[in-house]
């Protein structure tokens, strides 16, 4: 079981499988948010421990459509966590062990603040790639 938390503690998590994707996004909400760095996991696989009754939404409006999820206590973004779709977008960030996997790509790279250099060589792309709709 893969364990996951806010930086308080006070929303906990497990997934009974490995994301299988991770990849870092640049859009100036995700670097707002303090998401940036995602990955893909499935509904099924993924549990609330504790806290769930912790976590706020801050809801997307047009043109965004996802929902960012957050610790009311210590304000950790936490991704789509309350999502009701078969897989969603958890923040990295939160999952507390190494999970062997490595950022596969990085999108709206046109967001990007000047001060950040990205330090890997994975595919970057303007905005979100065709091949991950
Ligand atoms: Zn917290
Ligand atoms: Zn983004």
């Amino acid at each position: 079981m893969i364990k996951g938390s806010c930086c308080c503690g006070a929303v906990q998590f497990e997934l009974a499988e490995a994301p299988t994707m991770m990849w870092t996004c640049h859009c100036s909400r995700c670097r707002k948010v303090g998401a940036s760095t995602l990955v893909f996991v499935k509904s099924e696989a993924f549990r609330i421990v504790k806290g769930r009754d912790k976590i706020s939404t801050f809801e997307a409006e047009h043109p965004y459509k996802y929902d960012r999820c957050f610790c009311s206590v210590c304000g950790t973004a936490l991704g789509e966590v309350l999502s009701n779709e078969d897989s969603f977008p958890l923040a990295a960030n939160c999952i507390d062990e190494d999970l062997g996997l490595k950022n596969k790509f990085h999108e709206f790279v046109s967001e990007k603040p000047a001060w950040l250099d990205i330090g890997d060589k994975a595919r970057q792309f303007d905005e979100h790639p065709a091949f991950e709709s």
